[in-house]
């Protein structure tokens, strides 16, 4: 199919924040007269949900130590709420259950809860909690566990339905996505660095305004903005730390038990929250008994019948390479290089069996067969980069958080159209050099 020879809104990639920005953006054009979605073109180089947005656990929570991130993602959640039909969307809750290193953080997300109105509850002590997680499931056996935070709202949708659905939404307000259509560049103006077209593997397509949601890409894209491939950092001490590489790449370690999803359910009968543990205690293994960690270690789960089992995982590892040699193509389970292995079954299992005494023994039904895990392009602190860059290009890079943050396109999308977001003012590339950095927690996760 030709590209068109030009469009006035452009966007790459159809994840979750292509799509959500694409659909909100025609709901914006069309409720102040200023267009429709047929002036919103998406360009995605592989498929709809090709890349981490249609491989994600699909998790969707609150839990987060900053602040801003946990407003912005209260925001989310009342939008996967507002049409959980169309996103696919679980609303179960989540649970982050945590060992005493936590326990202080984790009352200072509670209490920040409760002051913006997201329903939860806080329990404390290894007696309290064990009580209150003996009352959801009878087998729980964790140790050393002094803090359990229960968030009402939250749960998890399934990945690929949820993006199909916000395509859907997006192709009804008129949004055009076109696939199997690469940027390979960009062209700009003579008397500004504003782009004025987009070179693809198609052909030119000019336009008045990019968004770039490309997920692990964003290396790719930032290059080829010409954008800093370092940046100055202002640390707490007050100094400037310069020469910080602006990407690093990290594996995301998931994976699937394959047994009958309903064997995780609650006393009551119900399906349980998403469950996240992160512990102190020596972790043994389930097949042998020998030591597997005894440094922090974390992990999550829920019954998924999209995934056909018990699907989670466990703390992602640093790539260590040059983001530029890092090969995100081909991408997540297709990737030779970036899929778990043993390792990581023989941890997840076994922390499973840790948990909760119905999983003990049940490594062998681990779904080996079917490769699962992916790159996630992180920024230098971790945290989401949403800004506009060359004057008419909106990057928006979430730093892997963003699945969960479906909300995050319509705010872009009302600052595309002229409103600024108080919600992601706490996330704009200046905060480098101005060092208004986000506090960081006690969780051995680097997304929390
Ligand atoms: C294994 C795994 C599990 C995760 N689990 C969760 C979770 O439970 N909860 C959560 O909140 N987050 C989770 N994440 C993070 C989350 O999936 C990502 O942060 C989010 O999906 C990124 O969305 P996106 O729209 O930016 O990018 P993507 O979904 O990656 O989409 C980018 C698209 O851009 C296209 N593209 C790239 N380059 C070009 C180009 N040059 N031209 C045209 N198109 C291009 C790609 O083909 C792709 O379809 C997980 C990530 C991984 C890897």
């Amino acid at each position: 199919m030709a590209v068109p020879e030009g469009v006035k809104y452009a966007i790459i990639g159809a994840g979750i924040h292509g799509l959500s920005t694409a659909y909100h953006l025609a709901l914006e054009l069309k409720a102040k007269g200023k267009g429709s979605g047929e002036d919103i073109l998406v360009l995605d180089k592989t498929a709809i949900a090709a890349g981490a947005s249609g491989i994600a656990c699909g998790v969707v929570r609150n839990n987060y130590f900053q602040p801003a991130m946990r407003e912005l993602m209260a925001h989310s959640v009342g939008v996967w709420e507002s049409d959980a039909k169309a996103y696919s969307y679980h609303p179960v809750g989540y649970m982050q259950i945590s060992p005493e290193s936590m326990h202080g953080d984790v009352g200072t997300i509670y209490e920040q809860q409760k002051a913006i109105g997201y329903e939860s509850e806080f329990i404390e002590g290894e007696a309290d909690c064990m009580t209150y997680m003996k009352g959801l499931f009878d087998d729980w056996q964790a140790k050393n566990i002094t803090s359990v935070l229960h968030e009402k709202r939250g749960g998890y949708a399934n990945n690929t339905a949820s993006i199909y659905g916000l395509a859907t939404k997006a192709e009804a307000e008129g949004v055009r996505i076109m696939t199997g259509i690469e940027v390979t560049g960009f062209e700009t103006g003579s008397n500004s660095g504003a782009v004025t077209a987009l070179q693809t593997n198609k052909g030119t397509i000019n336009c008045d305004y990019v968004v770039v949601g490309v997920g692990p890409w964003v290396n790719q894209i930032w290059n080829y903005l010409e954008l800093p491939k370092a940046v100055s950092i202002k640390g707490s001490d007050g100094e400037m730390h310069d020469g910080v590489p602006m990407w690093k790449y990290w594996c995301l370690e998931e994976g699937t038990l394959g047994v009958d999803p309903n064997m995780h359910k609650m006393n009551d009968g119900a399906f349980p929250p998403v469950i996240h543990v992160d512990s102190d205690a020596p972790l043994y293994s389930d097949v042998d008994g020998s030591l597997i960690t005894d440094q922090m270690w974390g992990i999550y789960y829920k019954p998924d019948f999209n995934f056909g089992g018990i699907q989670g995982g466990a703390a992602p590892y640093k790539v260590d390479q040059e983001p530029d040699k890092v090969a995100v193509d081909p991408y997540g389970p297709d990737s030779p290089d970036f899929i778990v292995d043993d390792n990581f079954i023989h941890m997840w299992c076994s922390a499973l069996a840790h948990c909760q005494k119905r999983f003990e023994g049940k490594i062998q039904t681990y779904k080996k067969h079917d490769p699962s895990g992916g790159l996630g392009c992180f920024t230098p602190d971790s945290f989401p980069v949403f800004d506009v860059f060359r004057e008419n290009v909106y990057v928006v890079a979430d730093s892997n958080h963003g699945y969960k943050m479906l909300g995050v396109g319509k705010l872009v999308a009302q600052e595309i159209a002229g409103a600024s977001s108080e919600l992601l003012e706490p996330f704009r590339f200046s905060r480098y050099e101005e060092g208004k950095l986000h506090p960081v927690s006690n969780s051995p996760f680097p997304w929390s």
